[in-house]
């Protein structure tokens, strides 16, 4: 399993870093975690084309999770795409993904291959998509707008991979991530910072490692740094070191964790 970091930043973008998105290659299946900036051109940058992803998953929709979402759906029109692709989304947010993909009337311009929406519920116990290869659950999130986890299972390796999307730190985001081999977990804030981290629903690093903790999870990443303060990455590396003992990452756009 490989984990490809198409955008590490928070909302504000910088020079070095784009909005947060995931690439997870699990067997041979394809799998985008979130949708801002501009995840076409990333994955090309990755040598493969993003006519070759089958499922796209969206933990929320800010806008800096999934405005790149009617762009690259055109984009696959345009490579001539012609299997189905599954579009994953939290089911009490479809009528905002559908305002989304309606005000670019991007699934009357798509006409090559068909977009299959699914809503995920609150509450799923059984694997929202399997493949020969991969299974993916959904789990809880608690942020300003509803959101979920994801934990990408390749089946094969048995490795294991979840992504918090934005969350404010959650027992019940650690029992979904138990075991994991690799936790990327949100950290938008030092905890000098913490109280921003509470008022705009987000976690500081240190909070993300007493999850990654909790969780027992072999290795933790950081990601959706807030930038505005110039803070260094290496200061959220050794504030989460302090509590979490396993390997911490600290991704830089298009780098690429092997699990
Ligand atoms: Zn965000
Ligand atoms: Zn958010």
């Amino acid at each position: 399993m490989k984990v490809h970091f198409l955008g590490t930043a928070s909302a504000l973008v910088t020079r070095d870093r784009d909005n947060s998105s995931l690439l997870v290659e699990s067997g041979s299946d394809l799998i985008l975690l979130d949708c801002g900036g501009n995840p076409a051109g990333k994955i090309l940058y990755f040598n493969y084309r993003p006519a070759d992803l089958n499922a796209v998953f969206l933990t929320h929709l800010h806008i800096d999770h999934c405005y790149g979402l009617p762009a690259l759906l055109f984009h696959m029109f345009l490579e001539k795409r012609t299997t189905s692709l599954e579009l994953f989304c939290p089911e009490e947010e479809f009528s905002a993904l559908n305002g989304q993909l309606s005000s670019h009337d991007i699934e009357n311009d798509v006409r090559t291959y068909s977009i299959h929406k699914n809503p995920v519920p609150l509450q799923e116990t059984s694997a929202l998509w399997e493949t020969d290869d991969t299974l993916v659950y959904a789990g809880p999130a608690f942020h300003s707008r509803p959101t979920r986890a994801y934990r990408v299972i390749e089946k094969k390796s048995g490795r294991t991979v979840v992504f918090t999307g934005d969350t404010i730190p959650s027992d019940e985001v650690a029992k979904f991530a138990m075991n994991v081999d690799l936790l990327v977990h949100e950290a938008t804030y030092l905890e000098s910072h913490s109280d921003l981290a509470s008022e705009y629903g987000h976690s500081t690093a240190g909070q993300a490692a007493q999850i990654a903790l909790k969780a027992n999870a072999r290795a933790l990443a950081l990601i959706h740094f807030e930038c505005l303060s110039g803070s260094s990455v290496e200061e959220y590396r050794s504030e989460a070191a302090r509590i979490f003992k396993g390997r911490i990452y600290t991704p830089d756009d298009l780098s690429t964790l092997h699990l």
